[in-house]
């Protein structure tokens, strides 16, 4: 049975990737300090035989016994307002965790794939981004702690690749949605739904007309799967193609909540919101065989049941 290490397991993706690669049949140790995480992700988990829990912060020095088969790095704050709030911990789990892991993936003779993300391209200067594009990121802006310890990892991994041998896989998400978003982790699709849920005023940020690009969590999870499995190590796209204004996003989260009496305002745009973001997933196409399938209203559905049992 292979053994697979996964960080931020009681995240938002981190759960989810619990939850696959048990299925898959793999004996899954989840690492979480609970900083953005949430116990509820994984409670469903304790019970099972291949599941163990370590509460740890991996940006210290990273201790697993025995033999380990795959890393998956996910742990971070993932949200504009966590890591605004959380500056310096973003950074260090980026850098000096992604550096522990690194290490623990070379004594352990593992493959380690690391979560890196669409904020890497920045505000982009291209459009729709691929993975050739360098970014537009600036470095000490608010958004700068993550795009920054992200930047990093990916030198650090490559570094590591090249140096090392190590078997390494980069994956860069792109927004995803679906059960288990905190509702107050700030981000569009959470705030949106909440505020209809709870009949308050949808809040737009600036004239609601940057564009984003919604992955849902299951095809996001067998994407990162597929990379993980695959033999390729430079780093790879994994995002749905479907482009949107957040102005329509928050026009269509409205029309799930009929009998709401929330009404759309628009309030100050933050510093650096990238204008546009749309994955070029050729590349994840062509090497992984891998499209996303969940189309919007489908996966908007199961989000908003998640979060109308939440808030309930
Ligand atoms: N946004 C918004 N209202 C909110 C939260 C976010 O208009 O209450 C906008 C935000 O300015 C950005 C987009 O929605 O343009 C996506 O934001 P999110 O925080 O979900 O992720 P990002 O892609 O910016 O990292």
């Amino acid at each position: 049975m292979k053994k697979v290490l996964i960080t931020g397991a009681a995240g938002f993706l981190g759960s989810h990737l619990c939850d696959k690669f048990l299925e898959e049949g793999y004996h899954v140790i989840g690492m979480d300090n609970l900083l953005t995480g949430s116990m509820k992700n994984i409670e469903h988990l304790f019970p099972k035989k291949h599941f163990e829990y370590y509460h740890h912060d991996v940006s210290k020095f990273v201790h697993v016994s025995g033999e380990l088969d795959y890393i998956l790095h996910f742990a971070s704050p993932a949200s504009p307002i966590d890591y605004l709030k959380m500056p310096i911990q973003t950074l260090k789990v980026g850098s000096l965790g992604t550096h522990n892991l690194l290490g623990l993936a070379k004594a352990k003779n593992a493959r380690i794939l690391v979560a890196s993300t669409s904020e890497v391209y920045g505000d982009p200067l291209e459009h729709p981004q691929t993975e050739e594009y360098w970014g537009n990121v600036n470095p000490i802006g608010p958004r700068g702690v993550y795009d920054e310890a992200k930047r990093f990892q990916e030198a650090i991994t490559m570094a590591y690749h090249n140096f090392h041998g190590l078997e390494t896989r980069i994956v860069r998400i792109f927004n995803t949605y679906g059960p288990r978003m905190r509702v107050d982790d700030g981000r569009a699709l959470p705030a949106f739904f909440s505020q209809a849920l709870r009949n308050e005023d949808i809040t737009v940020f600036g004239d609601g007309e940057q564009t984003r690009s919604f992955c849902y969590v299951s095809d996001l999870v067998d994407g990162i799967y597929k990379l993980l499995l695959s033999d390729y190590h430079l780093p790879v796209n994994i995002g749905n193609p479907v482009e949107i204004t957040i102005k329509e996003i928050a026009e269509e989260v409205l029309r799930f909540v009929p009998e709401s009496t929330s009404k759309i305002i628009h309030v100050a745009l933050p510093k650096d919101d990238p204008k546009m973001r749309r994955p070029d997933i050729t590349k994840a196409q062509k090497i992984l065989g891998w499209s996303p399938v969940v189309d919007r209203r489908q996966g908007l559905g199961i989000t908003f049941d998640y979060f109308k049992e939440v808030l309930s």
